[in-house]
């Protein structure tokens, strides 16, 4: 893709009410634009990034084999009357009225949608089990919409429900479901944690969530040093003001906390702040009962379907990799998320050479799949094309410059900030040795 033909518009300053490197590198970058309180346009970089994180979760979930359906987006009130839970979520939900006076709800989470889809179709164990999913839009009205994507009231959300004839079956598939998790997360290029939790307004019983490890993030949780244990704060301090003031610190402040008992490796426990990104729930019949959803089992007797629901906050997690990989200058994304893997940036493009010669190396990375932008902008300095890169946070920077007399070019590494000279006919690969 070349700068002067796509839509990238950078800017100097974010709003004062963007606190979070998130926040602020996301719109300054031009990922993403706001619309209105919580409200979030995906511009072209924003889409690609969000794209990326779709698709291995797509990726993923078809491998184990759950089931990709779209629900609409807009439910009937009457369904959530239905669960109960049309009072527990009360002000979250946003309700409206058709030209009919019919109330309808715009989707918060789709147990309900889900419940009633399944009830209608299957009958029978025969029918059992099934994991259906869908990446779809969600709203919810938060009170305080506020960092970003991270908490804004439209997002993207990955959501699976699960079906079951037995306790058995469904702690099956929550099982599997948190090594999927795993997976995505890993394939994400992120340092996550999945730790024991509440289980909130879903209800139901078992339930862990999937915390991406970041400085910023809004849930004190407790980890091992060695092992993999984890837990967040509310389900192993059982007073809710010491949770509260656990969540008031900062991430400096709490590592002045020391934790008296070891985990039961025997190794060190200590706090970390983790953004929440996935969550799965062994819902049993929470839901299956009220709404009556029942199959017949081998000796043609009714039984309510054993149920667990899977959630990835899709939209979330653009901020939570920004929160975890940035610096001071911007973004930096990793391999698998970034919208294009490299920039060959031309350091003045009103020289012919420079310009030709970046447009050499820019096609021949294409040739080698290597998604590439280049820096085409005659009118723009280098010192301001490079700032662009630094905030914009691809892997690599190629730079075509002074050196090329000599038909050398700098490659610049984003995260370590390593720069290595290369000789311009060896420059494609020498960045394929560095995405193996
Ligand atoms: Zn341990």
């Amino acid at each position: 893709m070349k700068f002067t033909k796509f839509f990238i518009q950078t800017q100097k300053d974010a709003p004062s009410d963007a606190v979070l490197p998130s926040h602020q590198y996301l719109l300054k970058g031009g990922f993403v634009s706001q619309e209105g309180a919580g409200l979030y346009n995906y511009l072209p970089l924003g889409k690609m990034v969000l794209d990326n994180i779709r698709n291995i979760v797509k990726e993923e979930l078809d491998n184990a084999g759950a089931i990709e359906v779209q629900l609409s987006f807009v439910t009937p009130h009457s369904l959530w009357e239905e669960s109960g839970r049309s009072e527990t979520m009360d002000k979250e939900m946003l309700r409206f009225k058709d030209r009919k006076d019919n109330s309808f709800v715009l989707s918060p989470t789709n147990e309900e949608a889900m419940v009633n889809l399944v009830r209608q179709r299957v009958k029978s164990y025969k029918d059992l089990p099934v994991n259906l999913y869908q990446i779809n839009t969600k709203f919810r009205d938060e009170a305080r919409p506020r960092f970003g994507i991270l908490r804004g009231r439209e997002f993207l959300m990955k959501d699976g429900y699960s079906f079951h004839t037995s306790t058995e079956d469904m702690i099956r598939e929550f099982n599997l479901m948190e090594y999927t998790y795993k997976k995505i997360f890993t394939r994400l290029g992120l340092e996550f944690r999945v730790v024991q939790a509440d289980s909130g307004a879903i209800g139901g019983s078992g339930s862990k969530e999937f915390h991406v490890i970041a400085n910023s993030g809004e849930d004190t949780l407790v980890i091992c040093n060695s092992c993999d244990y984890g837990a967040n704060i509310e389900t192993i301090f059982e007073d809710e003001s010491e949770v509260d003031a656990l969540n008031e610190l900062s991430y400096e402040e709490l590592q002045n906390k020391k934790i008296e008992q070891k985990c039961s490796c025997g190794c060190k426990l200590s706090f970390k702040k983790g953004i929440e990104v996935g969550h799965i729930f062994q819902l049993g019949d929470r839901y299956s009962a009220p709404l009556k959803a029942e199959f017949l089992n081998k000796d043609q007797r009714k039984e309510n379907m054993q149920m667990a629901t899977f959630g990835i906050g899709v939209s979330r997690l653009i901020a939570a990799v920004i929160e975890q990989n940035h610096d001071d200058k911007g973004c930096i994304w990793t391999k698998t998320t970034t919208p294009f893997m490299c920039e060959v940036i031309v350091s003045n493009a009103k020289k012919e050479d420079e310009l030709n010669a970046g447009l050499k190396v820019y096609e021949e990375l294409k040739e080698n799949n290597i998604s590439t932008l280049i820096d085409d902008r005659v009118k723009e300095r280098f010192g301001f094309k490079m700032k662009d890169f630094e905030l914009l946070g691809f892997p690599y920077a190629i730079i075509i410059g002074k050196k090329l007399q000599e038909n050398i070019v700098e490659v610049v590494c984003r995260r370590s900030g390593e720069k290595t000279d290369v000789a311009i006919d060896e420059v494609v690969a020498f960045i394929k040795d560095k995405l193996v």
